[in-house]
């Protein structure tokens, strides 16, 4: 399959790429690794007249710790967080999330910020960006805003950019002592897209009581889904059996699962509540110390 026709734009600077989006901005779409919009491009789903290449716009790259957050710029590459040891050892969860995207090959293409501005369900690190609390910076004409990202993913394939905004960066805060996140995929085969996934976080006191948790769900509704219930359930309770039961349960109830080729609904509730009961295990055993925080437990079931 081959795109209709568009013209092509590479600009150098954020402000070149900003007004480059206002003069068409019904008929332009940003492009950054392009993992998803050039497939959508070659079976004519999208037809921008015009693309707007970040590849070359600086300081969309960042990866760092800063005033209290870790910084992914909205162009750093899968492949990026995989090799970067600051993921490896303070954020084991991105590091599960990013190796179970696609394969390889994508990876050392597609960016974070397009994995989260394209608002698939089935991306992977909506999920975890909402059960991390993750804020993201955009930048248009009328300059820079900050936006939580249950308020960014509106519905499928939709966001709150607004037509001439640059996703900059994400921040994801810095996790607190005796914290810990995970995230646990259910794929048909190595390199797909989830049949379900859970992404669980959670911060505990002195006495092992949960005094934050995030869950949320990948792939079983009209997009990432934050388990609500299951969150509050959790905060105040020590993170044993009996709660991750209960609270994978509750996750389950949120699950919005419809029936397709990766299984039916029921299917699919019941493979949220294994995975969320996991996710919150792995969570608590890094939040805890009792598997090496930079454990590579990997995304998968195990
Ligand atoms: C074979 C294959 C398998 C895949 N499997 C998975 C999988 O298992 N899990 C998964 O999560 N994804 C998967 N994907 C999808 C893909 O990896 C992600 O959607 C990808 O991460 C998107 O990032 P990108 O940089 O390529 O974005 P692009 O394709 O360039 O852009 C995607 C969308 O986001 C917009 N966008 C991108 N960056 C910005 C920005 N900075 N500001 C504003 N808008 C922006 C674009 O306009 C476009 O609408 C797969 C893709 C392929 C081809």
């Amino acid at each position: 399959m081959i795109p209709d026709r568009f013209e092509y734009y590479a600009p150098t600077t954020l402000a070149e790429a900003i007004n480059l989006l206002q003069q068409h901005p019904d008929e332009t779409k940003v492009m950054a690794g392009g993992q998803s919009l050039i497939p959508l491009m070659k079976f004519r789903l999208a037809t921008p007249g015009y693309v707007v290449d970040l590849r070359n716009v600086p300081h969309l790259d960042v990866l760092q710790e800063r005033d209290g957050s870790l910084i992914i710029g909205a162009m750093v590459r899968e492949a990026r967080l995989e090799s970067s040891a600051l993921i490896r050892q303070r954020y084991p969860a991105l590091l599960d999330t990013s190796s179970v995207v696609a394969d390889p090959i994508v990876r050392n293409f597609a960016t974070v910020g397009g994995n989260l501005a394209h608002a698939d369900p089935a991306n992977d690190h909506p999920a975890m960006m909402v059960a991390l609390r993750a804020t993201l910076l955009a930048q248009g004409a009328d300059g820079q805003r900050t936006i939580p990202i249950d308020d960014f993913l509106v519905d499928t394939l939709e966001t709150s950019l607004k037509p001439d905004e640059v996703l900059v960066e994400i921040r994801v805060p810095q996790p607190a002592p005796r914290s810990g996140a995970a995230y646990c995929k259910l794929e048909r085969k190595v390199g797909d897209y989830a049949i379900a996934a859970v992404a669980a976080s959670v911060t505990l006191d002195e006495n092992g009581a949960c005094t934050q948790a995030g869950l949320a769900l990948t792939n079983v509704g009209p997009k990432a889904i934050r388990a609500s219930a299951a969150e509050s359930f959790l905060t105040g309770k020590p993170l044993n059996d009996e709660t991750i039961r209960e609270a994978a349960k509750l996750a389950a109830e949120a699950a919005e699962p419809g029936s397709d080729l990766r299984g039916p609904a029921d299917y699919k509730r019941a493979m949220v509540r294994t995975l969320a009961a996991r996710a919150l295990r792995r969570a608590a055993q890094r939040a805890t110390g009792s598997i090496a925080h930079n454990g590579n437990i990997g995304g998968g079931v195990a």
